[in-house]
């Protein structure tokens, strides 16, 4: 498996890139993202635009009309989505220096082993979730929740494209910070680890924004207990409160700001 891997990175970076690790770094990340982003959030859009009984009784807000309905809102998205496009083209190019900053960043090296991608991707959903909670326990501050994060909550009932739309300094210390905090001061992360990362992020918080509870390919389907995700974020997003965790219910458990919808009622 690792001669393998290893060829095919190499591959990659010296018949493609011109072998270069950075070229090779920045364009795998970038696909990553992208095909996360846009397979994912196409299909919610699909089901907004389109009733399927089978999938909308999923549905966790059937008392708001669907967004196809709220062109304000849309509009909104397209915006959000095109500034977002954009900011990742001009801030893409850096993230291989920074991960370089304190450690490396392998490309040419042969895959880690299977426990090794686990225990890293372990640490960076850990660190990721402290440092998330805790900001954005901060952001709904009364100063902080109107001059910054206000704009995040325009959004009463997300779908998927919804986590775009924040203000530049949320999207800078609340997700491009704790994402990156801990894969900086790790000496060692292979480019294979970091593209699952971006998945496992980007896939989360999709997920989370999504606005169905979806079975099977809902993560907190299978952990309920353990995992954050989309009940508990479209609650945050429909009472402006609670739920302030993004992977794990962990720390919203222990400042007892756990609460899910109450479905039965709304
Ligand atoms: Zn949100
Ligand atoms: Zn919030």
């Amino acid at each position: 498996m690792n001669t393998t891997s290893s060829t095919f990175f190499s591959a990659l970076c010296d018949e493609y890139f011109y072998s270069s690790e950075w070229l090779t770094f920045t364009v795998c990340t970038y696909i990553t993202f992208q095909t996360v982003f846009w397979s994912y959030n196409l299909f919610l859009l699909y089901i907004e635009y389109h009733d399927i009984p089978c999938i909308d009784q999923y549905r966790i807000q059937k008392h708001r009309v669907k967004l196809r309905f709220q062109p304000d809102l849309l509009r909104q998205l397209r915006n959000g989505t095109f500034k977002h496009q954009l900011s990742l083209i001009l801030t893409l190019p850096f993230l291989y220096h920074m991960l370089n900053y304190f450690g490396h960043v392998s490309v040419h090296s042969s895959i880690p082993s299977i426990l090794t991608i686990i225990w890293q991707l372990t640490i960076f959903i850990l660190a990721e979730d402290f440092l998330f909670f805790w900001t954005h326990y901060l952001f709904h501050t009364r100063w902080l929740y109107k001059h910054i994060h206000k704009q995040h909550h325009i959004f009463k009932q997300p779908t998927g494209v919804v986590f775009v739309i924040a203000d530049p300094w949320e999207l800078l210390i609340q997700n491009q910070l704790a994402v990156w905090i801990a894969p900086i001061f790790f000496k060692e992360k292979h480019l294979f680890t970091i593209c699952l990362w971006i998945f496992l992020r980007v896939y989360q918080t999709i997920n989370a924004h999504s606005g169905y509870d979806l079975p099977y390919i809902s993560p907190q389907y299978y952990f309920p207990w353990l995992l954050s995700g989309t009940l508990q974020h479209d609650y945050h997003h429909q009472h402006a409160k609670m739920n302030y965790g993004s992977f794990l219910t962990l720390w919203d458990r222990l400042m007892n700001t756990h609460r899910l919808h109450n479905l039965a009622i709304e």
